[in-house]
């Protein structure tokens, strides 16, 4: 078992890389890195329950909750060795696998946790209903009702730029319970069964075509008061461990991933004789970015490293604004550089125009680089507002 080999690192890596070439060998990276939608779904829920196989899907989580208990050190392999490997990604199951635990562990009770956290690594997918159409940067003006009948709250109310919504059956979602008090006073954090009658979940279409989140309308959607997380108008609270819980292992997934995608793009244009590799211009961009890319990976280590001592970090906003644009730009440069037929054929990715588009997403996703620069200003150098 490779868990048995976690106190010697390096076998414990090198167990890693011979599991995950071996249940995810390089050569077939194409077939998971070019589907979208619901063959993505399957190819995920694949991938994840091959790892539980060998305890490498929640190695982070604690022991009592299926996990296997691992520190940073064992995740930066994990992390590592199946980005180099070009293995199947998690992001399908992101909400599940990095927002349920970071809520439900802390603040779910016994029976939330016992009946919610095993159908992680089983591949029950989740979406988080936080933004709604008057309710983003500004979340605390959310206005999706609950009102209590019974034993059971009463939802009304819309939802949107839900990622997964039409894939997933369980919903982390956030509704006012109470209109007569300050906006974060009346907020209640409640999982939401997406199978209930009155849900209704509509795709919105991106400008690359896919549509990977979407709208969810509910209308007198009943939820059993035990599917409240934490004390009824304390969700404000709760949405703050859902929202922390972003920082770190995920962030470090992506980077190590994007990494490989910038060696790829590079071997790629060796193989194909690319022309770009002989205009300066173009060489001293990519190699610009190139250590952008790195120095983004240095970072974000020193991000997992530090304390969380619950004081203010400007860390996570730094790397999320280095990062997104950075994506940003390689995917112009991609774009640029492999022109026009590549839109239409890929080695081992999606065509570069559909992965530049999707860039664009992340600037404004978990908090919108705007805003990220109102927290490094405000809160991180103590400048005045205005
Ligand atoms: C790809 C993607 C995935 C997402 N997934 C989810 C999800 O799963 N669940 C979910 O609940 N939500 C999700 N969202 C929604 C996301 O959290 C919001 O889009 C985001 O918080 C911004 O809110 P908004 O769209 O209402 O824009 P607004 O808040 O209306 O902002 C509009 C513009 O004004 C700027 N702005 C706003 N306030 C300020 C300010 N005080 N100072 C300076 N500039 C400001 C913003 O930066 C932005 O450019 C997702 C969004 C994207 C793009």
């Amino acid at each position: 078992m490779i868990l048995d080999l976690k106190d010697d690192l390096k076998a414990f890596r090198e167990a890693v890389r011979a599991w995950v070439h071996e249940t995810a060998p390089p050569e077939r990276a194409h077939e998971w890195h070019i589907p979208k939608g619901p063959e993505l779904v399957d190819i995920q829920r694949w991938w994840l329950a091959e790892r539980h196989k060998v305890g490498l899907a929640i190695p982070n989580w604690p022991v009592d909750y299926g996990g296997a208990g691992l520190g940073l050190e064992h995740m930066i392999i994990i992390t590592d060795e199946f980005a180099r490997a070009r293995s199947p990604g998690n992001d399908m199951f992101v909400i599940s696998m990095n927002h349920v635990p970071g809520t439900l562990i802390p603040h779910g009770s016994e029976a939330q946790k016992k009946r919610y956290l095993p159908g992680v690594p089983a591949g029950e997918l989740w979406c988080q209903g936080f933004s709604e159409p008057g309710a983003g940067s500004d979340l605390a003006s959310l206005k999706t009702r609950a009102v209590r009948d019974g034993d059971h709250y009463v939802i009304n109310g819309q939802k949107i730029w839900s990622t997964n919504s039409m894939y997933a059956s369980q919903c982390l979602l956030l509704v006012r319970t109470d209109p007569t008090v300050k906006k974060h006073a009346g907020i209640s954090y409640l999982i939401m069964d997406m199978n209930s009658p009155g849900v209704e979940v509509r795709p919105i279409r991106k400008s690359n075509g896919a549509s990977n989140f979407g709208e969810i309308f509910m209308t007198d959607v009943r939820i059993p008061v035990e599917n409240l997380i934490g004390a009824e108008n304390n969700g404000w609270a709760v949405s703050q461990s859902t929202l922390s819980s972003e920082r770190g292992v995920l962030s470090f997934d992506g980077a190590e991933r994007d990494m490989m995608f910038l060696t790829d793009i590079y071997k790629q244009a060796r193989s194909d004789k690319a022309a770009w590799l002989d205009d300066p211009e173009m060489r001293r961009e990519f190699i610009t970015m190139f250590a952008e890319m790195q120095a983004s990976r240095q970072q974000l280590r020193a991000l997992l490293q530090e304390p969380h001592d619950g004081g203010f970090s400007m860390t996570p906003s730094l790397v999320k604004m280095a990062r997104t644009t950075l994506n940003n730009r390689i995917g112009a440069f991609r774009s640029r550089a492999e022109g026009v037929t590549s839109q239409y054929h890929d080695h081992t990715y999606r065509a570069p125009m559909y992965e530049f588009l999707e860039t664009f997403g992340s600037v404004i996703s978990g908090g919108s680089n705007e805003i990220q620069r109102n927290l490094i200003a405000e809160r991180g150098l103590v400048m005045p507002r205005g």
